[in-house]
């Protein structure tokens, strides 16, 4: 079971394991928003429901500059799994300029594409195609990629993952540390 990390402005940061959101929790540097109290975890001294959602509780400013790593899962989320080309729904990934000719694994150079392109621009550039690209390739950043790094969210954490500008479940959330009991001694 995994713990969706928001930030403490509401932003989803990361997921982690739900003994890593555990540890958070009872070091006070995050709080449970959302639990899943079918499954409590016990132990000798201690007896918590499973944070599902957990807040921080100090903003920690994303890290922009930090890399994401080039994969091409990436470059297809990046790009939206749209086609560079022709904007149709792309499965493959494109070197612009093609590997032959010197064309590098990188950020700039990939590109999602769709079969049909691909297969038609084979070992040609985009200017040789006379072809544009929709858009210039770049590095993601972080911080937006990190919602798109959820591969399988959990039903419970979609109110959170819902892109900036168009959260509206916020208010119907109440953060409560109260899910962290004491063990009843
Ligand atoms: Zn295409």
């Amino acid at each position: 079971m995994k713990t969706l990390v928001l930030n403490a402005g509401y932003e989803p940061m990361s997921v982690v394991s739900f003994k890593r959101a555990v540890v958070l929790v009872l070091t006070g540097k995050a709080a449970v928003v959302q639990s899943d109290d079918a499954v409590p975890i016990r132990s000798e001294s201690l007896e918590l429901d499973r944070p599902s959602v957990i807040i921080l509780t100090r903003y920690v400013k994303p890290p922009r500059n930090r890399r994401v790593m080039l994969s091409r899962r990436g470059v297809l989320r990046r790009d939206g799994h749209l086609c560079a080309y022709c904007g149709a729904h792309a499965t493959t990934i494109d070197h612009v300029l093609p590997r032959s000719r010197g064309g590098q694994n990188t950020w700039t150079n990939l590109v999602a594409c769709c079969r049909a392109c691909n297969c038609r621009k084979s070992n040609r550039t985009p200017e040789e195609m006379r072809w544009k690209l929709r858009f210039t390739p770049a590095p993601p950043r972080v911080g937006r990629f990190w919602l798109r790094e959820i591969d399988e969210p959990v039903e419970e954490w979609r109110p959170f993952l819902v892109p900036d500008g168009q959260r509206s479940g916020r208010a119907a959330v109440t953060t409560t540390s109260a899910a962290v009991s004491a063990p009843a001694a």
